[in-house]
């Protein structure tokens, strides 16, 4: 198992997801789950969950406290279900662990081998730059900062490898770095070999991907249409090769599978 932390806009989907489609690992990005992990916190009674889904967005994000949307954010509480998610994953081939709330006390406890992780902790200046690249609203941008600042401690705390992401380095050399540090893990197999495993660990991503956007939708104070959505989706030809994202509408994937321009997908396969 190899984990990449670190708060938004540090980079870490990016460089988890090019990781996985080179090495022929399966992606977890907990950030697919944010709707399946607060179902989960409202079935367990946690009150932060509760308030949070009774909010209008005004509240949520302009009437709240930075301490208030720390707590509605789940950080702690997503962060146990993430290791309750890996531990029911095949072991086999290996998995890249992604997302915000990833814990890195899980290397203190020695669920996770500091040698197999990182975290990308980007500068403040970096993260507003990135967020206000994205069209982050200023509420979301105040939790963002408040999360970078304490998963920056969490991660000195536990004593994991950290890469500090100011932007002096694009995301092709922060890859690179990171598979340095990871060189070992990284090696060690066994990944997925032939093209159709390769297309199916892209697949089961894109779906998870899609799945986020249906749980979105599905929450009672949601409207719209979630098959509208435009996500940049993993192409799935199954080169080893190849790490491109394609953009297509979330409800086009039941019926056609994402390709780059040129690419083709072939049978799955068993
Ligand atoms: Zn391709």
């Amino acid at each position: 198992m190899i984990w990449i932390g670190g708060p938004p806009a540090s980079g870490k989907t990016t460089v988890a997801t090019r990781l996985a489609c080179r090495h022929g690992l399966r992606l977890y990005s907990a950030d697919t789950r944010t709707w399946v992990h607060r179902d989960r916190a409202l079935a367990a009674g946690v009150a932060a969950a509760a308030r949070w889904e009774a909010m209008t967005p005004a509240e949520r994000w302009e009437r709240s406290s930075v301490a208030d949307m720390l707590e509605m954010s789940l950080h702690r509480q997503r962060g146990a279900m993430v290791i309750e998610d890996l531990a029911a994953l095949p072991v086999s081939p290996p998995i890249v662990a992604e997302g915000s709330v990833l814990p890195p006390s899980a290397a203190s406890r020695g669920i996770a081998v500091r040698s197999q992780a990182v975290w990308l902790i980007p500068t403040p200046r970096f993260q507003r730059q990135r967020l206000r690249a994205r069209g982050t609203p200023p509420g979301p941008t105040r939790l963002y900062a408040a999360l970078a600042a304490l998963i920056r401690d969490e991660a000195t705390r536990a004593g994991v490898q950290i890469i500090t992401v100011d932007g002096s380095r694009d995301v092709a050399q922060i890859v690179a770095a990171v598979e340095e540090m990871l060189a070992a893990a990284l090696v060690r197999g066994p990944r997925a070999g032939a093209a159709h495993e390769r297309q199916a660990l892209r697949s089961e991503a894109n779906e998870a991907i899609a799945a986020q956007v249906h749980g979105y939708y599905a929450r009672p104070w949601a409207s719209g249409d979630p098959g509208a959505v435009v996500q940049l989706f993993i192409c799935e030809c199954g080169d080893a090769t190849c790490c491109e994202l394609v953009p297509m509408p979330v409800g086009a994937l039941g019926s056609q599978r994402p390709a780059a321009p040129g690419h083709t997908c072939g049978d799955p396969g068993p």
